[in-house]
C-alpha cells in the first residue's frame, strides 16, 4: 500500500517560505483502506474533514490506535446520536455577528471559520458545516462593540484558527485592535503550531508584526493547542521559540481527550516538554457534550484521577494547569473528588452571584458534564436561574 510518506510532501512556495499541503477528502489517504474510506466518508459528509501533509506525516499507521490518527481522523460512531451542536449555549452570549461576550472583561472574536486541519473532537465543529454563518472575517461590528465597552480589557481571536487568516488581514484587526486603549491583551487562540509550525516561521511579517504589538505594557498571548507530546517535533519548538522572540507569551490549553491524551504518562510528558519550551500548562478542559464527540469523551472522576496522577511526576513549573468545564453558566474548576462527592467552583461566572461559588456534587464516576450531576450542596444560594440550568440538582435550599 502505498504510504502517506510517499506522497508529495511539504512544498515550498515561489517566495521561499515552506507551505503544508491540505487534504480535505478522506479518499486522498491511501493508507486507509478504501472499504473503510468508503464508511468514513459518510462521516465526513455529517463533520468536516481536513488534515495537511505535515500532520499526517506524525501518524505511525502501523498502530490504528495511534493518538494522532485519532485526533484527525474520523471515526464512524461520531455517527452515534449524542450532545448537541452547541453544548455550551454560544448562541447565548452572541452579542453581533462573530462576537461573544459572557464575562465582563473578555470578548472573543469568531474571525476565521477554517483551522489547519480539524480536530475531530472540536466543540465547535458546527462552524465547519456548509449552513454555518457564525464566525464572520469582517470584524468591524466587534471592533466597535469592544470600542463602546471600556470593560473590556481583553480580545480573544479564535474561529476556527485566526493564524489561517493571511498576515495582512491579521495585521488590519491586530492594528485596529491596538487603537482600543482599554484593550491590553489581545489573545490569539490557534492550532497552527501543532499543525503548521511553518505558519509563523517562514512568515517574516508575521513575526513583525506580534513583536511589534506585544509590547511591555500591552501584550499578545498565544492560546495553543498541543494535545499529545508527538506534537511538540523540533518544528514545532521552533514554532514556539519564535514567537516568544517575538514578545509573544505562550500558554496551552486543550481538552482531555480519549484515545489521545487520557493518561497520566502522556499528559505528564505533554506538560512537562511545555514548561521545557517556555509554553505553560494553562486549562485542560472536560470534553463539552457536542454532537459527533461520544467516542472521544472522559468521564469527569477518571478526567480528574488521570490529571492528579500526571500532577505528581512533573515539577511545579508544568502542573500549573487547572482543570475546568467551559459550561453555559461559566468556567468551573474541577477541584476535587472524594469517595462521596465531586466538588467544583465557579472559576469565571456568567452571573455575577456565581463567581467563586463551590458546588459539592454526589459523586458519579459516569458524569460527563454539570448537567449530569446532583448538586447537593453551595456555599451560597445560587438562585433560580442556575437551579433551572442544572436539570438534575435536588432542590436548593
Ligand atoms: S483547532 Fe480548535 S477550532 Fe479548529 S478544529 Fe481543532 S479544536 Fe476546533
Amino acid at each position: 500500500m502505498l504510504a502517506y510518506r510517499d506522497l508529495p510532501q511539504v512544498g515550498r512556495s515561489s517566495g521561499g517560505r515552506q507551505r503544508v499541503r491540505y487534504v480535505r477528502r478522506i479518499e486522498q489517504i491511501p493508507n486507509i483502506p478504501p472499504e473503510q474510506r468508503d464508511k468514513l466518508k459518510r462521516v465526513t459528509e455529517v463533520y468536516a474533514f481536513r488534515a495537511n501533509d505535515y500532520y499526517l506525516k506524525l501518524i505511525d499507521w502501523n498502530d490504528p490506535q495511534d493518538p494522532i490518527r485519532q485526533l484527525i481522523i474520523p471515526r464512524l460512531d461520531e455517527l452515534n446520536d449524542w450532545g448537541r451542536l452547541d453544548p455550551s449555549n454560544e448562541a447565548a452570549v452572541t452579542v453581533a455577528h462573530g462576537v461573544q461576550h459572557k464575562y465582563p472583561d473578555t470578548v472573543l472574536l469568531l474571525c476565521n471559520e477554517v483551522c489547519g486541519a480539524y480536530c475531530r473532537y472540536c466543540f465547535r465543529k458546527r462552524l465547519f458545516m456548509n449552513d454555518n454563518d457564525e464566525a464572520t472575517n469582517n470584524v468591524s461590528a466587534g471592533l466597535d462593540y469592544v470600542a463602546r465597552h471600556p470593560e473590556v480589557t481583553n480580545v480573544l481571536l479564535t474561529g476556527g484558527d485566526p493564524l489561517l487568516m493571511s498576515t495582512r488581514r491579521l495585521r488590519d484587526i491586530i492594528g485596529l485592535l491596538r487603537r482600543i486603549h482599554h484593550v491590553r491583551i489581545i489573545r490569539i487562540g490557534s492550532k497552527m503550531p501543532a499543525f503548521d509550525p511553518y505558519r509563523i516561521l517562514g512568515d517574516p511579517e508575521l513575526q513583525e508584526l506580534l513583536s511589534r504589538h506585544s509590547t511591555s505594557r500591552r501584550r499578545i498571548y498565544l492560546m495553543a493547542h498541543f494535545d499529545h507530546p508527538r506534537e511538540l517535533t523540533d518544528i514545532a519548538c521552533e514554532g514556539i521559540d519564535a514567537f516568544i522572540r517575538c514578545g509573544v507569551i505562550c500558554v496551552n490549553q486543550c481538552p482531555l481527550v480519549k484515545g489521545v491524551n487520557d493518561d497520566p504518562d502522556v499528559l505528564a510528558d505533554l506538560y512537562g516538554k511545555l514548561s521545557h519550551i517556555g509554553c505553560q500548562p494553562y486549562y485542560l478542559f472536560q470534553g463539552r457534550p457536542t454532537a459527533g464527540n461520544e467516542p472521544y469523551e472522559v468521564p469527569i472522576v477518571r478526567g480528574w484521577q488521570i490529571l492528579r496522577e500526571a500532577s505528581c511526576r512533573e515539577s511545579g513549573l508544568a502542573r500549573r494547569v487547572r482543570y475546568v468545564m467551559s459550561h453555559a453558566t461559566g468556567k468551573l474548576e474541577i477541584l476535587a473528588v472524594d469517595d462521596r462527592y465531586i466538588y467544583l467552583r465557579f472559576h469565571r461566572a456568567k452571573d455575577p452571584a456565581l463567581r467563586g461559588a463551590l458546588l459539592t456534587c454526589k459523586r458519579n464516576d459516569e458524569a460527563f458534564w454539570l448537567d449530569d450531576l446532583e448538586i447537593v450542596e453551595t456555599d451560597r444560594p445560587i438562585g433560580n436561574e442556575p437551579a433551572a440550568l442544572f436539570s438534575n440538582s435536588r432542590e436548593l435550599e
